[in-house]
């Protein structure tokens, strides 16, 4: 009820218009009264969703745009997570003080807000611990964004007074690209596992969810018994076949069965002896390894690859020579696997000097 008029009242004097005009005012100043406080919910909702130090958006932030699904990620589409860990970031609170911990997790903040696209989500989502979330991108331009990042966080500098003084810290991140549909807490799980395991491999790197896949598999296979690394290799691709596309598949096993053998026949030729003869087998049998890092849209693409897409297949002799290493291998022909793409005419050669590259990583190149 609004207002009450006697019916005798209601048709004599004023008394109805002044009613009807003070029920309008009554309206209007609820009205007024409901917008205040919408706008002011809103302004906490923003508030309590954003990190007061950094001005980021905070983990409660990512949790409840994944409840409600409202990332804004093309849902057919690819996208990428992110997960930046600072390495020893207690030491620098511990050798100057909090309030430069402080600027220096605000300047971290400052450069990820700078490099993320306006459709990304930039979230602090712990201390020292940051997650990107990108939509619409591809594994090869995730990792390429990842170690972007990190060498500019490895350059940063902070401003005193007049001066810039570099601040000396790194980053460990762990990337994970996914189908824009499976898009959830899961994946921040697996940008974690990857993150962790970069920490694991000596911090200030990039670690991605395909390689946590490959550690755990090769964990499981070498600790439960003790096989040469020739059956742990083909264990591993067995129980990880599934994730594995048809050209992955096929360099991973065919094609490196026969870079295995033709490394052999070259270097019984050359007069290379036994060892040597089975660091060549074993090494030729792992020498693509790093493939199983690179997405098999990469790998099976008939155009030419992108920027990202070459660095990232770039990468592949160094993480295989990694992986080769995690089924306990012999670290001499983890090295063959390193250095099978390098010529000694190469970039890095000295005067056509080629001593770095060791010999039995050349017969694998040529095979
Ligand atoms: P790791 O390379 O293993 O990640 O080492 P770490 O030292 O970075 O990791 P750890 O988890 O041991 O320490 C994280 C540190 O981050 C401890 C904590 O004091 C610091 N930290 C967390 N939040 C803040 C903050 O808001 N301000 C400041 N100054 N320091 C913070
Ligand atoms: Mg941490
Ligand atoms: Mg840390």
């Amino acid at each position: 009820c609004v207002d009450f008029l006697p019916k005798m009242d209601a048709f004599s004097g004023d008394a109805l218009w002044h009613s009807v005009g003070a029920a309008l005012q009554k309206r209007r100043e609820a009205q007024d009264d409901r917008r205040k406080l919408e706008r002011r919910m809103d302004q906490l909702a923003h508030l309590a969703d954003q990190d007061p130090l950094t001005g980021l958006s905070n983990r409660r932030c990512l949790d409840r745009l994944f409840k409600g699904r409202r990332i804004n990620s093309d849902r057919r589409g690819r996208v990428s997570v992110l997960m930046l860990d600072l390495d020893h970031f207690k030491d620098i609170n511990d050798r100057h003080g909090h309030d430069c911990g402080d600027r220096v997790l605000r300047t971290v903040a400052d450069m990820l807000r700078d490099c993320a696209r306006q459709k990304d989500t930039v979230c602090r989502y712990g201390g020292e611990e940051f997650v990107i979330i990108r939509p619409g991108t591809s594994h090869a331009e995730a990792v390429h964004f990842a170690e972007m990042l990190r060498e500019r966080i490895a350059q940063l500098e902070l401003r005193s007074g007049y001066q810039r003084v570099p601040v000396g810290v790194t980053v460990s991140i762990g990337v994970v690209n996914c189908a824009g549909s499976s898009l959830g807490p899961d994946m921040i799980s697996r940008s974690d596992a990857a993150m962790y395991l970069a920490k694991q491999r000596g911090r200030n790197r990039v670690g991605t969810w395909p390689m946590v896949l490959f550690h755990e598999t090769a964990d499981r296979v070498v600790s439960s018994s003790r096989r040469p690394v020739d059956e742990c290799l083909r264990e591993v691709l067995r129980l990880t076949r599934e994730h594995l596309g048809r050209t992955q598949w096929q360099h991973l096993t065919t094609h490196s069965q026969y870079v295995s053998e033709l490394a052999v026949r070259l270097g019984e030729a050359l007069g290379s002896d036994e060892g040597d003869l089975e660091r060549l087998r074993v090494a030729g049998l792992g020498h693509d390894l790093g493939k199983f890092l690179i997405p098999e849209e990469v790998l099976a693409k008939r155009g030419a690859l992108s920027e990202e897409e070459r660095a990232l297949l770039s990468r592949h002799a160094g993480d295989g020579a990694e992986m080769f290493l995690m089924l306990a291998a012999d670290p001499a022909a983890a090295d063959y696997i390193r250095s099978h793409h390098a010529r000694c005419d190469g970039p890095g050669a000295v005067d056509g000097r080629d001593h770095a590259i060791p010999r039995g990583a050349r017969i694998l190149g040529v095979a």
